[in-house]
């Protein structure tokens, strides 16, 4: 953070106005936009490791191994950066397993989630020695003992269990519930530890549940630890030692008037709970994505055209739901403010707008009854922007993915170039 008292974007204390203009630390993003185009992602190093400081002060005094998701933001130099810092990773493909080693992490740093993992994932997996497989069903459990079996090696296990508690998020970031095709459900969890001990090439590590994501309120986690120590009680009186108790991810992050829980005081009653209930000496995991990356990212976007209608006036952006594809999905709020602030007189002139990018979709629009002082050929940043929003872009429309720069202090990396025609079509093949 700068020393100047430059207002900042709310929630995103490191990307803030010095005379008007935007910063992410020293770097002027119209600079950056000018030089680079736009869409343009722009991440600030700086906020990735207060995130990331903010887990630690939480943990201080306990043993607990951070496992960033990938998923979140899976740039090679994001990942980089959390294996720089010690972090592992939590993944969910054999795709993102290549990417954290290409990022220099170590296989015994990384676990493996994810309801449908296949036979040749297992295997790769295997073979390079991961840390962890979170198990999420029976015929998983079986298929990935006789993988191992086949390689002649014992696989280390978690189980995902299914706490049932509502983590009061959106339906479809919600993974915790009994309807829902995550974990082996609470009831089912001693029968299925058992299972798992008695089958040959499985080793039993840990337990592990992960209730949703954008969680904006502690009472789920707090009830998930409970349901999850329970559990491992009954699982150690059947004669099962749990190494470690990985309480997943999920803690949500400043998108608009909501305030999640600050991560240091979450886990400060986190092991409060634990201590109270003899678990504060266990070896506990977290697997953030979001609260590390969401709020450490903006997107850049310029202003094409101002197309005023009988209801509505829309503000016609060049990115699109192929970027920043969270608001067609989930009806997800991003706040959306100018690189250059207007002046007050301007501001009081403002228009209300729907903010759309020009892909041919009516879902194609990022933001919606936005007051905005703009003309053609300003730019806007799109906040909350470094989670599930490169990780989730395609090219629809055969529109190129963004650029990506990562702010460090006063310098400024580009960690990705955007797609050029041969990107776009690259595996492609003529008749
Ligand atoms: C997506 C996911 C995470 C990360 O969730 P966030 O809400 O981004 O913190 C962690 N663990 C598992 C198993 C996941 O699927």
């Amino acid at each position: 953070m700068t020393s100047s008292a430059a207002p900042a974007i709310p929630g995103h204390p490191f990307f803030a106005y010095r005379d008007g203009q935007l910063f992410a630390g020293d770097v002027s993003v119209a600079q950056l936009a000018a030089q680079y185009g736009t869409p343009l992602f722009v991440y600030s190093q700086a906020a990735m490791r207060h995130a990331l400081d903010g887990y630690r002060r939480g943990f201080a005094g306990h043993q607990v191994k951070i496992h960033y998701a990938v998923k979140a933001n899976s740039n090679l130099a994001i990942l980089q950066f959390f294996a720089r810092e010690g972090c592992g990773f939590d993944i969910v493909s054999l795709g993102e397993l290549q990417r954290v080693l290409a990022a220099g992490a170590r296989p015994e740093d990384v676990v493996f989630s994810g309801v449908g993992k296949t036979r040749h994932e297992m295997r790769v997996a295997l073979t390079h020695g991961i840390g962890c497989f979170n198990v999420e069903s029976v015929p998983e459990l079986h298929v990935l003992n006789q993988v191992a079996g086949e390689l002649g090696v014992q696989a280390p296990i978690s189980l995902r269990v299914n706490p049932d508690v509502d983590p009061q998020t959106h339906p479809y970031i919600s993974t915790g519930l009994k309807g829902n095709k995550f974990g082996i459900s609470h009831q089912d969890a001693v029968a299925t530890f058992a299972l798992a001990a008695s089958l040959p090439h499985l080793r039993v590590r840990g337990i592990d549940s992960h209730i949703g994501s954008q969680i904006t309120t502690e009472a789920p986690f707090l009830d998930a630890l409970d349901r999850l120590l329970d559990i491992v009680e009954q699982v150690e009186a059947a004669g099962i030692p749990i190494h470690h108790i990985d309480c997943g991810g999920g803690l949500g992050i400043h998108y608009s008037d909501q305030l999640p829980p600050a991560t240091e005081t979450l886990w400060q009653k986190m092991f409060a709970k634990a201590q109270a209930r003899g678990f504060a000496d266990r070896a506990f995991m977290v697997e953030p994505g979001r609260s590390l990356v969401g709020n450490a990212g903006i997107c850049l976007t310029e202003v094409l055209y101002l197309k005023p209608g009988e209801e509505k006036n829309f503000c016609i952006v060049d990115a699109a739901m192929n970027d920043l594809p969270r608001p067609a999905m989930y009806e997800a709020f991003h706040a959306i403010v100018p690189v250059q602030q207007a002046s007050e007189a301007d501001a009081t002139a403002a228009v209300v707008y729907d903010v759309v990018g020009p892909v041919c979709e009516s879902g194609d629009w990022l933001g919606r009854d936005r007051a905005l002082h703009v003309a053609p050929g300003d730019w806007l940043a799109v906040c909350s922007a470094g989670a599930y929003c490169m990780s989730m872009a395609s090219q629809y429309n055969t529109r190129p993915k963004a650029t990506e720069i990562l702010v460090d202090g006063s310098t400024a990396h580009c960690i990705r170039q955007r797609d050029d025609f041969a990107a776009l079509v690259a595996g492609e093949i003529l008749l």
